[in-house]
């Protein structure tokens, strides 16, 4: 049995490991959910599936993914920093207005 890998599975945001087991996304990844702060999760090696997403501002594709935000709508947001140039930009992934429903 090897289990190691959601042994040492944490959130990326506030390194919890208390998880709820969510569904699969699109490409068949396992989902999980922080417990503590509602972060949604993959394996860090299930990220890999994701193509890259160039830089908005110098162009590189050297980028990395630096964390989802799930909006109240439902929609997500992918977050990318830039390891050339340091910028980190959003990248919506769902399309609907996004910030239009206020609060
Ligand atoms: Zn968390
Ligand atoms: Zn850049």
């Amino acid at each position: 049995m090897v289990v190691m890998d959601e042994e040492k599975l944490v959130c990326p945001r506030c390194g919890s490991d208390e998880r709820y087991v969510l569904g699969k996304t699109d490409r068949r990844k396992q989902m999980y959910q922080c417990k503590k702060c509602g972060r949604r999760y993959m394996k860090p090696e299930d990220y890999k599936v994701y193509p890259k997403m160039p830089c908005q501002k110098c162009g590189s594709v050297n980028t990395r993914k630096a964390g989802r935000r799930i909006l109240s709508g439902g929609a997500t947001k992918q977050r990318y920093r830039c390891k050339d140039c340091n910028h980190s930009f959003y990248i919506a992934e769902t399309d609907t207005s996004e910030e239009a429903e206020g609060r």
